[in-house]
């Protein structure tokens, strides 16, 4: 499925076979994750894709042609961080997820809503066994960089997760395996993913701009709508964070400079280490971490994106070939 043009839906296209080149493997996709990130590419809310572009980078595959690290026959992972410098200042200090130069999958580099791709096997995972191809495709972003944004939670102990999507229903396990309580803001009246939030563990679930009854230590924004950074400012306790783990936002209204006060912080995740994702895939069977999917056939892409933009999806949309 190729997206052409900004604004204009992906459409079914008969590609030549990918080539690997050096350091890369050849994968038959067993199925790949919709992210918000395709949509904001599709929306052309990120500047500058490569297009024609295939979207995606959520890609669980079976490698076709192998190369070094991963065997022909194996289950692999492909995330975002597709490919970095490994020069730069950030790359240097083992923070890759800033590097200079870098290339996204399904932004810079063709992704999975496809049938074959193709990856550097460098920054691919071993894929747990406990999952199917669709569930195990949202831990490859959804999972792991809501895990990235857990951890620069700090030792959060009431966390607010808002926007409660692909990620925040994984994060959301993960914090209250760890003994944590989790609060999930959604838009206001949708009872629907309250009661979705609940039966996964959360103490409370309501409106976000609202916020709970209680104070929180920190609070995760997963929705791509500015109003609610103020409004998680006035959520959180002196000296407690709001952490924006989308790679875009709509404009964060002004606010009074006496809602940061207190020492409150307000920082952004930006995509992911290898590290991260080898972490989070380790933990993630042991919580056991379940996802909740809903597959589309591939050449229904569009309708899983606008039921994403719609907010219309009970936990993540999968695309299975
Ligand atoms: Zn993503
Ligand atoms: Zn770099």
């Amino acid at each position: 499925m190729l997206l052409e043009a900004a604004g204009r839906p992906v459409r079914p296209a008969e590609l030549a076979e990918p080539e690997p080149t050096h350091d890369q493997i050849l994968l038959r996709v067993g199925a790949c994750g919709v992210c918000r990130t395709d949509l904001h590419i599709v929306d052309g809310e990120l500047a500058q894709p490569e297009l024609p572009l295939v979207l995606g980078h959520q890609i669980v595959g079976e490698v076709v042609a192998g190369g070094e690290r991963f065997a022909a026959g194996v289950r692999v992972g492909v995330p975002w961080l597709g490919w970095t410098c490994g020069e730069c200042r950030f790359c240097r200090a083992g923070d890759e997820n800033l590097c200079d130069s870098p290339r996204f999958t399904g932004y810079d580099l063709d992704g999975g809503y496809a049938e074959l791709a193709v990856a550097d096997e460098r920054y691919c995972f071993p894929v747990p066994d406990a999952y199917s191809d669709e569930q195990a495709a949202p831990l490859l972003c959804a999972g792991l960089i809501g895990y990235r944004s857990l951890r620069l939670a700090g030792d959060a102990e009431r966390i607010g997760l808002y926007g409660f999507g692909a990620s925040a229903h994984i994060v959301c396990q993960v914090a209250v395996a760890q003994g944590r309580h989790a609060y999930a803001g959604t838009r206001a009246g949708d009872e629907e993913t309250q009661a979705f939030a609940r039966s996964l563990g959360a103490a409370w679930a309501g409106d976000a701009l609202a916020g709970p009854p209680d104070e929180l230590d920190a609070v995760i924004v997963f929705a791509p709508a500015g109003e609610l950074v103020p409004a998680a400012l006035r959520h959180v306790r002196k000296g407690g964070s709001v952490i924006c783990a989308g790679i875009h936002m709509s404009d964060i209204p002004s606010f009074p400079y006496e809602r940061l006060w207190g020492e409150r912080a307000i920082r952004s995740v930006a995509n992911l280490t290898r590290a991260d994702g080898e972490e989070f895939l380790e933990l993630a069977p042991s919580v056991p971490v379940r996802t909740e999917v809903e597959t589309f056939p591939l050449e229904e892409a569009n309708e899983a994106l606008d039921r994403l933009r719609r907010g219309a999806l009970r936990g993540a949309a999968v695309l299975v070939p």
